[in-house]
């Protein structure tokens, strides 16, 4: 078992206690800043201005996840709608994710099917791609299901991400292949037990490096969505010898984590977008960042104590 898993798990379960994510919600809005552009779209559309004028492009994402409710996964629909939109007016490429418990997978996948339908119509008019985040492992095989029915239906701006950890990644993409479905791929941000997941951080690096080059050979448009400068590094070079070109490919990474490798990517001419996540409900989100780095750890708790 490697310290990064043990401390990941750790500090995910500390986030599921109610007095510490109250604690958090009612002192930490300026802390949770560092990774979200605002409470606001407006905000969020700051921060697309930011990003392109050193063209990193921007991935909008309306925060919210796990929503008990039609109605509330019908208002999340509707707020999606309201971004698509205004990316919809902007003259730079456009770009949402989103999560398929937002839109109520957990009540019906059929919900979450036909909200999904209004989103990616309204988004074809947009001419705005539309990425499914994936979640915790209970939902991989609903998120990819809703997927599947979603391409059977004709929509083909719209793609789905892969988790280096889960053992079941590399069968996932083979289902994948013959939809020439756009990849992101990812190490995972969740919580997952030894008997799904990898917990060594030298298999999660193997499988990521693995699915990367695989979805490529396939000729699926692949979103390498990492911080970690070895995995970049070997697909800049495994790309470059193969003769990859850089239209078959992008980089993403987070909203506040290595900006500055960001423009750099950008500025040595590779297509890069930053997850530029938006709005109030941002607590689970903020606790997987904060799962990611012990650093980010310290930083909240000394945030908390002295202000
Ligand atoms: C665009 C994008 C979309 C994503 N979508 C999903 C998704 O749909 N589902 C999912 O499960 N996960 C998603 N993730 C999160 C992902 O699974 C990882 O948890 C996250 O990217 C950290 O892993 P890493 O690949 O950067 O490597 P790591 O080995 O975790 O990090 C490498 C280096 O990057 C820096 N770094 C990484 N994270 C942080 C941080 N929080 N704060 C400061 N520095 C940091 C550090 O310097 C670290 O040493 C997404 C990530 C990105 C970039």
């Amino acid at each position: 078992m490697d310290l990064n898993h043990t401390y990941r798990s750790f500090v995910l379960a500390v986030a599921r206690n109610p007095q510490v994510r109250h604690l958090v919600q009612s002192r930490g809005q300026n802390l949770a800043r560092r990774f979200v552009a605002g409470d606001t779209l407006e905000e969020a559309l700051q921060a697309l201005e930011a990003l392109e004028r050193h063209r990193v492009h921007a991935i909008l994402d309306l925060l919210g996840e796990m929503v008990t409710s039609e109605e509330a996964a019908c208002r999340f629909k509707e707020e999606i709608v309201r971004l698509i939109q205004a990316v919809g007016s902007r003259p730079y490429p456009r770009y949402v994710s989103l999560k398929l418990t937002q839109l109520g997978l957990d009540l019906s996948p059929d919900l979450a099917f036909s909200l999904m339908t209004e989103i990616l119509t309204e988004a074809q008019k947009a001419d705005c791609f539309v990425r499914i985040d994936m979640e915790d492992s209970p939902r991989i095989e609903a998120t990819l299901e809703v997927y599947h029915r979603l391409r059977q239906a004709g929509f083909t701006h719209t793609g789905v991400v892969l988790q280096s950890y889960l053992k079941r990644s590399e069968q996932d993409l083979e289902r994948l292949l013959p939809f020439k479905t756009p990849v992101r791929i990812v190490k995972g941000a969740y919580r997952e037990p030894p008997q799904v997941a990898f917990q060594e951080r030298r298999l999660i690096d193997a499988q990521y490096l693995l699915l990367c080059k695989k979805a490529l050979e396939g000729g699926l448009y692949t979103a390498i969505a990492t911080h970690d400068p070895a995995l970049i590094e070997e697909m800049k070079r495994w790309t470059a010898e193969r003769a990859i070109g850089r239209d078959r490919f992008e980089f993403q990474m987070l909203y506040g984590v290595r900006r500055e490798e960001q423009k750099k990517l950008a500025a040595e001419g590779y297509t890069v977008r930053a997850y530029v996540p938006y709005g109030t409900d941002w607590y689970p989100y903020f606790s997987r960042r904060i799962a990611e780095r012990p650093e980010n750890l310290l930083f909240v708790v000394r945030s908390l104590i002295w202000g």
